[in-house]
């Protein structure tokens, strides 16, 4: 199909296609014009990566827009979330209004009401539905990106009941679901009311197969010799063989090197292997190709001052990267366009790439095929779909002739096994987990307090119409699993219910219904976004401190577990202010709440390594006074394993607040710059959620969480939580004008300006937009010199925060 025969499309579009290069709709996109897309229709298309699914979400947002309607784009990943805007920008100059919104949680949302086209996160759709953002009723269009992930155990849920929910508000609403080739996406279709394009076309051919002793071999059958070097690495040896010019007899370049991307199991793997093929790709730069890369590296240098930003930076002036969320995001930019520049010949990732960067390369290599999940206690294979999805990124349309995703074998009887289970095999079919009892837990919680169900029977039809139900066959199931969840939430008072006949009349033999609601605590919990469980456990850590904070002898062996577990707001409420009982609110420690907030089910725990348990367990008693709730008996296997993972965790938190160095934090606690990030972003979420139900049940420590919160958010002890909130001030800077006795905002605006320029190390830039940012009226340095009396602390090069905050969410979903 021309794209001049496009139907109910803006009339500049045809040109601006054109001018992208794009002439002609690829076949699968064709069949989805074919089915209506561009008319209103729903349409699941799944299609591999890299065949266009971009432009199909497209033609239905600007179809749906063109006749006066507003489209919501939802990202799985809130790192795709400004790659999607940017993409969708380019439509700014033909009048269309783009905003994105991944922004934590909270319940601002108004301003989108003036947008045509809004990208955001599920969970963040999610929030805006509970929180009743006015725009969600205008939405005409949402297209899913990656709709396959409703399979994913920790965030498939909210996709699942987030689409079901927009679907009832907005009975016309187009859905359009785009998803990676998959078993069953009749199935999907099924469950969204929608035509089905499933495709496997793509715009380039891709070869799949497997590297085993000498030679490719590949799934026609073919073999293609490729030596491997004594002393070499079957993986450097695929990414030498990639850099090579083919030549004809005559010598002559019949085609150029090309680039290699390598996928592997681990962040520490990605950068171990980026380190080692560095000397591979190393030797095959031109003079000139290693003076820009050498340029990169010290920008890269630049975005951080932790080892993760030396190493990545060391790579690539060897022309290796990797690339995994841990990273900045700016690191991760720099990456991808000297990748895309060609400059970077090989970049060894962890599969959050394949996930909707579009970096396509020569040859791809899949080179760890297992990977470690905690659920199962070891190494267990990936899908069929993550490995097709990581191959799909071979093979660049227009320069290569063809793609080739290859496998890595050590034997031969892996070499066959590889070939039957990735490389012959399809994708599996998907599967809502919608189940699983967190998930439930908060879906339903939102779904009563929302109002989109007021009883027990009303919840089940709500829950009737997600993909869960339409796949479960085993009857009665939602039921029970729904039932518990109820009585779990009644226990916690979150919600309230009263029994009455389905008629609405209290007697007779009629069929039995349950009138629901939320109390206003269960209101606070659903708007804050939080799992149950968590509040739960944070009130349960606050009413532990009023009634035994601080007391020395207030361990397990005294309260009564199953007391402390089922802890209802209302006895908190009837405790709140018992401060001559319990801990003075004030004496709550940083670390206690910080391990409160580290050991709810919405906080990532870090993994406790060999040779931790013993270093935290001895730490743990010398602090126990300080937690908030009774430590577990060390016979309690599980619980206690946990109790001891949160405690790092908070130590971590607890070490940021301390002012201590970024890359002391990421060696002590084997993590990125990426990750304190994401643990902090966390925290500040939960410690602000705590503040709020404190405030709820009246509980007098509200003030200290706070505190616990402003302080994990900038980094900084007590005393500096103000200068570092001043714009472009951040951690480091504040101790420097703190140590040279400017100690609040005010006095920064006041003080003298050599002081200052001192104190920030001489950098005018800086010092003036410091002062400005401090409401100085004259912020100008110039004729101003250091003031010499003032000694600066020398520290490796003063570099802030690596990401600003809300950035980079590494902890979700994502390894
Ligand atoms: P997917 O989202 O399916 O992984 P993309 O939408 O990112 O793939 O498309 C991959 C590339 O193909 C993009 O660079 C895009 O510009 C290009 N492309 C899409 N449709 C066409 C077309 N009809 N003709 C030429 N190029 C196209």
């Amino acid at each position: 199909m021309d794209v001049a025969d496009l139907p109910d499309v803006p009339d500049w579009l045809p040109d601006h296609l054109r001018e992208d290069g794009i002439e002609e709709l690829y076949p699968p996109q064709a069949a989805a014009v074919e089915a209506g897309v561009t008319a209103g229709e729903n349409l699941v298309a799944a299609i591999p990566t890299a065949s266009g699914k971009t432009l199909v979400a497209e033609l239905a947002m600007l179809a749906s827009v063109a006749r006066g309607g507003k489209a919501l784009y939802i990202v799985p990943l809130r790192a795709l979330a400004s790659e999607k805007q940017a993409e969708f920008e380019q439509f700014e100059r033909y009048g269309l209004d783009v905003g994105v919104s991944t922004g934590n949680y909270e319940s601002e949302g108004g301003w989108l009401a003036d947008k045509d086209v809004v990208v955001a996160t599920s969970e963040k759709v999610d929030s805006l539905v509970r929180n009743d953002a006015p725009w969600i009723e205008d939405l005409t269009c949402v297209v899913t990106d990656e709709v396959h992930l409703v399979d994913d155990g920790e965030r498939g849920p909210t996709l699942e009941v987030t689409l079901a929910k927009l679907r009832r508000l907005n009975p016309d609403l187009q859905t359009v679901a785009l998803s990676a080739t998959i078993g069953n996406a009749g199935e999907l279709a099924d469950w969204l009311d929608a035509e089905l394009v499933d495709s496997d076309w793509r715009p380039i051919d891709l070869k799949k197969g497997v590297h085993y002793g000498q030679a490719l071999h590949l799934e026609d059958g073919s073999q293609q010799r490729l030596a491997v070097q004594s002393g070499e690495k079957q993986t450097a040896a695929v990414v030498r063989d990639t850099l090579r010019d083919d030549t004809d007899e005559e010598g002559n370049v019949v085609e150029e090197g090309g680039s290699s991307l390598v996928f592997v199991n681990s962040r520490r793997n990605a950068e171990a292997a980026a380190e080692r093929l560095g000397s591979t790709v190393r030797p095959h730069l031109t003079d000139d190709e290693r003076d820009r890369l050498a340029e990169i590296a010290a920008e890269i240098r630049e975005v951080s001052d932790a080892e993760t930003s030396d190493d990545l930076a060391d790579a690539v002036a060897d022309g290796a990267a990797f690339h995994h969320a841990g990273l900045a995001r700016d690191h991760r930019e720099l990456v991808e366009d000297a990748f895309r520049d060609r400059l970077v010949k090989v970049v060894c990732a962890t599969p959050t790439l394949a996930a909707g960067v579009n970096t396509p390369s020569r040859r791809v290599v899949v080179r760890d095929w297992r990977r470690y999940d905690g659920s199962a206690g070891g190494m267990q294979p990936l899908s069929v779909l993550e490995v097709h999805q990581m191959m799909g990124r071979a093979g660049r349309p227009g320069l290569d002739p063809y793609g080739e995703a290859v496998l890595v074998a050590s034997s031969h009887d892996e070499l066959d096994e590889l070939f039957e289970r990735y490389v012959w095999a399809d994708p599996e079919p998907v599967r809502s987990k919608l189940a699983a009892e967190p998930a439930l837990r908060t879906h339903i919680l939102a779904t009563v307090s929302s109002g989109f169900a007021r009883s027990r029977s009303g919840l089940l039809e709500f829950l009737e119409r997600t993909l869960y139900a339409s796949q479960t066959e085993e009857s009665g199931r939602l039921e029970r699993v729904v039932d518990d969840v109820l009585t779990y939430l009644e226990r916690n008072d979150f919600l309230e219910s009263e029994a009455r006949s389905a008629s609405g009349q209290s007697s007779g033999d009629e069929p039995r219904d349950v009138e629901l609601d939320a109390t206003s605590l269960g209101h606070t919990v659903s708007r804050l976004y939080l799992d149950p469980m968590s509040a739960a456990e944070i009130i349960d850590g606050l009413e532990y401190w009023t009634r035994h904070g601080g007391d020395e002898a207030g361990t397990a062996a005294e309260t009564d577990p199953t007391d402390a577990e089922f802890t209802t707001a209302s006895e908190l409420a009837a405790n709140g202010g018992g401060a001559e009982a319990g801990g003075d609110p004030d004496d709550i420690s940083a670390l206690g709440l910080y391990h409160l907030v580290s050991r709810t089910p919405d906080m990532y725990e870090l993994y406790l390594r060999s040779g931790d348990r013993e270093e935290y367990e001895m730490a743990l008693y010398e602090r126990e006074a300080e937690l908030l709730g009774p430590t577990p008996s060390e016979f309690e296997e599980d619980r206690f394993e946990d109790w001891l993972a949160a405690f790092k965790t908070g130590r971590l938190l607890e070490d940021w607040a301390e002012e201590v160095d970024e890359d002391t934090i990421t060696e002590r606690y084997g993590v990125g710059p990426g990750d304190i990030r994401g643990k902090v972003e966390t925290a500040q979420w939960l410690l602000g959620a705590a503040e709020s139900l404190a405030s709820e049940l009246d509980a007098d420590v509200a003030r200290a969480v706070s505190r616990a919160r402003t302080r994990v958010e900038h980094g900084v002890r007590e005393e500096l939580v103000e200068l570092a909130g001043v714009r472009g001030v951040g951690r480091k800077r504040a101790r420097r004008l703190f140590d040279a006795g400017i100690t609040d905002r005010a006095e920064l605006r006041d003080a003298p300006k050599p002081v200052v320029l001192a104190a920030l190390r001489g950098r005018r830039k800086t010092a003036e937009t410091v002062l400005e940012n401090a409401g100085h009226r004259d912020p100008s340095m110039e004729g101003v010199e250091p003031d010499p009396d003032v000694t600066v602390a020398v520290d490796d090069e003063g570099s802030e925060p690596t990401a600003e905050p809300g950035e980079d969410q590494s902890s979700l979903g994502d390894f």
